[in-house]
């Protein structure tokens, strides 16, 4: 065949026509058919992609929810329960076939009400690891309204893009958690002068993002990169989880409560018990006068409350989840081929302090450092192979370290 007679095998076109013919075995190809070709292989991806999305999400049931939540958190039950119906119902409205009916289920947005340490961010940890889900965590306190210094709420969606590895859809079906939502409340009940940037705001800007809509996310975050090309995240599959400490909201609900008990004498009804845990009574107009506008409430309308770690619920954090803290420092031991033990003495010795120095959970594992630092520098290089603590070496460690000095901030 003559040179000039070559010719695509997918569409025709002569060589002359083409601006590149490769050649296969009995057969060519233009790069015009290859580019097409690209196109439907990339197409094809994408589908299985989303049919593999969708089969990766494996919807529990929420008493199969609650167990796995059970494995990692301790405690906080009602709040388990209460996420573990949000999230079926959440994901269950996703994987939803296009109906014909009128009944559009919609989000199940959490909020969570709790003292720091207590696990909102664990549960929203344990959450996105069930589902097999990207979960972006992100700071309520670093926002601000869009033009002013600090970050554009736009900046959320980022963060979850980066959790996903830029997989568009895995992202849109992710997770964000809010940490410190009680931040951007407003301050005080008169709408104040000066606008409230990083407060009511930041509050406005959420709401969107929260109800479902489609964003232009800069990938890269921020004004550094003014160049980047925006990616299109639609936030409606996306279920937000909110958390907050809401310092001084158990004056809003005491108040509430005592209003609420007419004839009923303030001491009376405010008794210790109560007291210990008022957050329990807490309802969404407390939000409201801790100062969340009404519409950010609307759309984080699951609301739940963690409860204070008491010293038996510390105990079990320290050995009891599956990757208790304890478990974790027994497998560093062994993996130096280090038998690790520790007596019930020095476990209660550690929750005592946890307590004393109001670390909640957190300090848990500051108070485990403190303890373990000088045996995990100095046992890998001798012929040690094993490391027992009783009270009396925890006392010991503890006595000398620098985490002593937390007990003046607290
Ligand atoms: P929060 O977000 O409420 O401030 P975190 O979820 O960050 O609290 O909890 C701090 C640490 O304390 C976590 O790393 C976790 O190990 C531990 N923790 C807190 N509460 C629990 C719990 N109920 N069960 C198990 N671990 C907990």
């Amino acid at each position: 065949m003559a040179k000039e007679e070559l010719e695509c095998s997918f569409c025709g076109r002569k060589k002359p026509e083409t601006s590149l013919l490769i050649a296969g075995l009995d057969a060519h190809i233009c790069d015009r058919c290859i580019e097409q070709a690209h196109g439907i292989v990339l197409e094809e991806a994408k589908d299985t992609n989303k049919k593999g999305l969708n089969s990766d999400l494996t919807l529990k049931k929420p008493k199969e929810i609650k167990e796995f939540l059970d494995e990692y958190i301790i405690g906080q039950d009602f709040t388990k329960k209460v996420m573990a119906v949000a999230v079926y119902n959440h994901y269950k409205r996703l994987l939803q076939p296009e109906s014909d009916d009128d009944i559009e289920i919609q989000k199940s947005n959490i909020v969570m009400v709790g003292q720091t340490g207590t696990g909102k961010t664990l549960m929203a940890k344990t959450i996105a690891r069930m589902l097999n889900v990207p979960l972006a965590i992100v700071d309520a306190t670093v926002l601000t309204e869009a033009g002013y210094v600090g970050e554009d709420v736009e900046s959320i969606l980022t963060r979850l893009l980066q959790a996903a590895d830029y997989n568009l859809e895995k992202a849109e079906r992710g997770i964000v958690f809010i940490d410190e939502i009680d931040k951007i409340a407003r301050k005080g009940d008169n709408p104040s002068i000066t606008r409230d940037v990083s407060g009511e705001g930041v509050q406005q800007a959420l709401l969107k993002l929260l109800e479902g809509t489609v964003v232009n996310v800069p990938p890269k975050g921020g004004r550094k990169h003014p160049d980047q090309k925006f990616i299109e995240v639609n936030t409606e599959h996306i279920l937000f989880i909110a958390g907050g400490a809401f310092d001084g909201i158990d004056r809003v609900i005491s108040k509430r409560l005592n209003m609420q008990a007419v004839g009923f004498s303030a001491s009376k009804s405010d008794d210790v018990i109560e007291r210990d845990n008022l957050l329990k009574y807490i309802i969404p107009k407390d939000l409201k006068d801790f100062g969340l506008i009404p519409e950010i409430i609307g759309r984080l309308p699951v609301l739940t409350h963690m409860d204070p770690l008491d010293a038996a619920t510390l105990r079990a954090i320290l050995t009891e989840p599956k990757n208790a803290i304890i478990k974790q420092y027994e497998k560093l031991f062994h993996m130096d081929d280090i038998e690790f033990e520790i007596t019930t003495d020095a476990l209660n010795y550690i929750v005592e302090k946890a307590i004393e120095y109001k670390l909640g959970a957190r300090g848990l594992r500051s108070l485990c450092e403190a303890i373990f630092t000088d045996a995990m520098f100095d046992l890998p290089s001798s012929d040690i192979s094993s490391f027992k603590v009783d009270k009396e070496y925890a006392e010991f460690k503890l006595e000398k370290s620098t985490i002593k000095k937390l007990k003046a901030v607290s």
